[in-house]
């Protein structure tokens, strides 16, 4: 597979320069016709994460799918849009109309309803072996459990709603969980990742973080590729990111990947809000050095930095799609609101992705506070 990352900038969500710029993208990796042939059948497959506004940046811009589907259909393939998402209350319809995706010029289809095959012990939607190609239309993004989401666990939006739920509780910790991530991109196999960076998100995403503009579009074959010059624009190092920690463990060459286009240096931010989970995660790194020494103290200073979820009453809609999303059944209703059991809950953070009121924050923990305090003195 190439590795290959091009880099176009682009500030804005008009959707003739979009177009312009999707399709420079891939010019530059050797243009779509080296992929779609006439009259394949295309899956586009978009972030479609929650039924929110494109303007909140929770899901993959409209004007990028258009552009992609417009492009497919120069060259005389036959596009598709789906998505089996992530929530489990709301509907298809109430989905697309949300995020603008009913009027992209492609055929929908509900690859929830196509039914999963497992491929050693993952379940995958069939839609994957109904159509010739798949191509990847991800959104820069952050996310509480992987730091950053983009091209790798964009596929994972095709395993099917509850089966996403047992995978957290299949594996809890975030290595293995990461692991499994690239197992599933290795299963959908995108022909082609195009990343939505025009306005990302940052802060506690995926669904609660804030749009930031940051005036990219990556095309890439390899989407680890893709989310290591991503991480590179966030101006962290790749290799915190777990997904891609676990990739070099099997093989990935950060050193390969080459990018095309502006150059990387002229899109590195200096000002990336990265997850509060991201402060978490740099302590627990810390303790499992110091566990090395002090054995004992190790469990007790671990469980001391992790960061559990906590529901804020006030921002609560008692819509319980939390409640129906938890893998471990760690969230029941007291008092009248949905309230998280700190003894049983896997930290999977998925209550804070679904929760599209921002009412799931995580709780303050001295150790995480000394943390920040430490990487940010100014703050
Ligand atoms: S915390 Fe969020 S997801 Fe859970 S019930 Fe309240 S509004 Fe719904
Ligand atoms: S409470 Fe939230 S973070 Fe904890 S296991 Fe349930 S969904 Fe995951």
């Amino acid at each position: 597979m190439q590795n290959k990352v091009a880099l176009i900038r682009c500030w804005t969500y008009d959707e003739e320069k979009v177009y312009l710029a999707v399709k420079e993208s891939i010019a530059l990796i050797g243009g779509l016709g080296i992929f779609v042939k006439p009259g394949m059948r295309v899956l586009v497959k978009p972030n479609l994460l929650a039924a929110v506004a494109p303007e909140r940046a929770v899901t993959t811009h409209p004007s990028v799918v258009k552009a992609v589907i417009r492009l497919i259909k120069e060259e005389k393939g036959v596009p598709f849009l789906g998505d089996c998402h992530g929530g489990v209350l709301t509907g298809t319809g109430v989905l697309l109309a949300e995020t603008k995706m009913t009027e992209t010029g492609a055929e929908i289809v509900s690859l929830e309803k196509l039914g999963s095959d497992l491929y050693g012990g993952i379940a995958v939607s069939k839609g994957i072996k109904e159509f010739d190609l798949i191509i990847n239309v991800c959104k820069f993004k952050t996310h509480g459990l992987t730091i950053l989401t983009g091209a790798v666990k964009n596929s994972f939006g095709l395993v099917p709603g509850l089966h996403k739920a047992s995978l957290h509780r299949l594996y809890p910790k975030v290595d293995d969980f990461c692991e499994m991530l690239l197992r599933v991109s290795e299963i959908v196999k995108p022909a082609l990742s195009i990343l939505d960076g025009i306005i990302g998100m940052e802060g506690d995403g995926p669904l609660s973080g804030d749009p930031k503009s940051i005036g990219v579009i990556l095309a890439a074959e390899d989407p680890l590729s893709l989310d290591f010059v991503m991480a590179k624009i966030a101006g962290l190092d790749p290799l915190v990111l777990p997904v891609l920690s676990a990739a070099v463990k099997k093989g990935f060459k950060p050193e390969e990947v080459k990018v095309l286009g502006e150059p990387l240096e002229k899109f590195i931010l200096g000002d990336f809000k990265t997850p509060y989970t991201f402060a978490g995660a740099g302590v627990v790194k810390k303790i499992g050095f110091l566990g090395k020494i002090k054995t004992f103290l190790q469990p007790y200073l671990w469980k001391l930095a992790t960061l559990k979820p906590v529901i804020n009453n006030l921002k609560c809609q008692k819509c319980n799609e939390c409640v129906r999303a938890c893998p471990v059944q760690a969230i029941i209703y007291k008092k009248g609101f949905p309230k998280v059991n700190s003894k049983s809950c896997i930290e999977c953070y998925c209550c804070h992705e679904l929760c599209r009121y921002r009412a799931v924050a995580f709780k303050k923990n001295i150790l995480v506070k000394i943390w920040i305090k430490r990487q940010n003195p100014k703050k």
